[in-house]
C-alpha cells in the first residue's frame, strides 16, 4: 500500500509547509496515484471525476520542479473555459503562495488582447489558458513556447468536445519535443486515446472510479 501523506513525497520544503497550513494532509485518490509518477518527471493520463483533486496533482508537478530565478514560461496549462483557467490558476498560486515572487498568467479568450501582450511582455512563469486565445498569441509571435517544460491539457475530454483540437495541434507543434505531458480528463474517449498517442511518450495511466 502506497501511503497517502504528502509527507511521503520528496516536495520542496515551501510547499511542503503550505500544504500543511492549507489543511491538506492526506492525498486524494488520484493525487496518490499519480504525483510520484508526475515528480518522477513521467507523461501521465488521469482519469478521474470532478473534485477528485486533479488540479493539485498537476499544480505541485509544476511547482515542483519550477525555478523562480528562471523568469521564463515554463509551464502552459490548457483549459476548456476562462472559468476552468481562472479556478485553476487560483488554485495554483494558493499552492505557490509560499514560493516569492512566482508570476501565474491566464490567457484566455473573451477578454481584450492588448492587456494580455503587455503581461506576456512583463513575463511570466506559468500560462493558464483557453486553446484558442493561447493559439493566437503563439501563432502572433506574442507567446513563445521555448522554454516550456511541462504541458498540462486540463479536462482535455471537454477541450475536444469543444472542437478545440486544431488549436491543440498548432500549440503543441510550437513546444519543445522534450517535454512533461500530463493529461487529466473524466472520461476516456477514443479521441483522447489519439490525441495521447500522438503527443505523449509512454504515458502511464492512472485512472480513479470513486471520487476519493
Ligand atoms: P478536479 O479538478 O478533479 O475536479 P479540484 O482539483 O478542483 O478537482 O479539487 C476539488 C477541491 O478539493 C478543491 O477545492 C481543492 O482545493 C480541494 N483539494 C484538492 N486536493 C486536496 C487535498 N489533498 N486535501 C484537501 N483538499 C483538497
Ligand atoms: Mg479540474
Amino acid at each position: 500500500m502506497s501511503s497517502t501523506a504528502f509527507s511521503s513525497l520528496k516536495l520542496r520544503i515551501e510547499l511542503q509547509e503550505n500544504l500543511s497550513s492549507l489543511g491538506y494532509q492526506a492525498m486524494t485518490a488520484i493525487q496518490a496515484q499519480s504525483l510520484p509518477d508526475i515528480l518522477a518527471g513521467k507523461d501521465v493520463i488521469a482519469q478521474g471525476k470532478t473534485g477528485s483533486g486533479k488540479t493539485a496533482a498537476f499544480s505541485l508537478g509544476l511547482l515542483q520542479q519550477l525555478n523562480v530565478k528562471r523568469f521564463r514560461i515554463q509551464s502552459l496549462v490548457l483549459c476548456p473555459t476562462r472559468e476552468l483557467a481562472d479556478q485553476v490558476a487560483k488554485e495554483i498560486r494558493k499552492l505557490a503562495r509560499t514560493i516569492h515572487n512566482i508570476k501565474v498568467l491566464t490567457l484566455c479568450g473573451g477578454m481584450p488582447f492588448g492587456p494580455q501582450i503587455g503581461s506576456l511582455e512583463h513575463g511570466a512563469h506559468i500560462v493558464v489558458g483557453t486553446p484558442g486565445r493561447v493559439e493566437e498569441h503563439v501563432r502572433k509571435g506574442t507567446l513563445h513556447l521555448d522554454n516550456i517544460t511541462t504541458l498540462v491539457l486540463d479536462e482535455a475530454d471537454r477541450m475536444l468536445e469543444m472542437g478545440f483540437a486544431p488549436s491543440l495541434d498548432a500549440i503543441i507543434e510550437q513546444a519543445p519535443k522534450k517535454r512533461q505531458n500530463l493529461l487529466f480528463s473524466a472520461t476516456y474517449p477514443a479521441q483522447i486515446k489519439a490525441i495521447a498517442g500522438a503527443v505523449m511518450t509512454d504515458p502511464v495511466m492512472v485512472k480513479v472510479a470513486a471520487t476519493h
